[in-house]
């Protein structure tokens, strides 16, 4: 069960992720565990990347893809995967269909998580944090019982500043434009499956598991 979790910021792919790696136990591989595990272990690709991380640099395709070559070989994996963050381009796309090749494995699916663009807007500038302990609330999707006004502590509630609207469409219309390529291509290969995101969180689960269950 070799899967690649995709879909935009608010499109609840944190939440699904965590379900299918409890359900079907395959490690979660995110980029910045990946590094960050990569950097703790010391290895020589691991030290590199923190070279550039330390100023502050985009760590580069070569480095990011021997760190994920080397994630993938290790025996948790045999079983299965499911990748998050990564890949973000068709050259990183590309380089992972040869990974997994020389491992001898193959994608069985990229799940893309499919929300539009307008609903995510209304999800991402919703949310509201509480300023005493960081409770997360949504005007929407999970309101406070008294507006402006944290639940657990009657802390003060507020937005944050990259969460306003003119910030989060930038945010959504620069990762839809870096995102599309990359369904293309996984379109192309037959791996893409698009799930509907605009469901309630158990039905969005109960459509992933409705696909993946075969190969479990
Ligand atoms: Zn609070």
């Amino acid at each position: 069960m070799n899967l690649i979790l995709m879909g935009l910021p608010g499109a609840g792919k944190g939440t699904q992720a965590e379900r299918i790696i409890a359900k079907y136990n395959i490690p979660h591989i995110s980029t910045g565990d990946m590094f960050r595990a990569a950097i703790k272990e010391g290895t020589e690709l691991g030290l590199k990347a923190k070279s550039f991380m330390d100023q502050g640099a985009l760590v580069p395709d070569e480095v990011t893809i021997g760190i994920v070559r080397e994630r993938l070989s290790k025996e948790d994996c045999d079983k299965g995967f499911l990748l998050d963050g990564f890949p973000r381009t068709v050259a990183q796309a590309s380089a992972l269909e040869e990974i997994v090749k020389d491992l001898g494995k193959k994608i069985d699916y990229v799940i893309n998580i499919d929300v539009d663009s307008d609903l995510l807007l209304k999800r991402l500038t919703g949310r509201r944090i509480c300023k005493d302990c960081g409770s997360t609330y949504h005007l929407v999707f999970n309101p406070p019982a008294v507006e402006g006004v944290c639940d657990k502590c009657g802390g003060e509630l507020y937005q944050r500043s990259d969460d306003n609207e003119e910030t989060v469409a930038n945010r959504l219309e620069v990762n839809i434009k870096q995102t599309q390529p990359l369904l293309n291509f996984y379109e192309e290969l037959g791996y893409l499956r698009n799930i509907n995101g605009v469901q309630e969180i158990g039905k969005v689960f109960e459509d992933i598991e409705a696909l993946i269950g075969v190969l479990a």
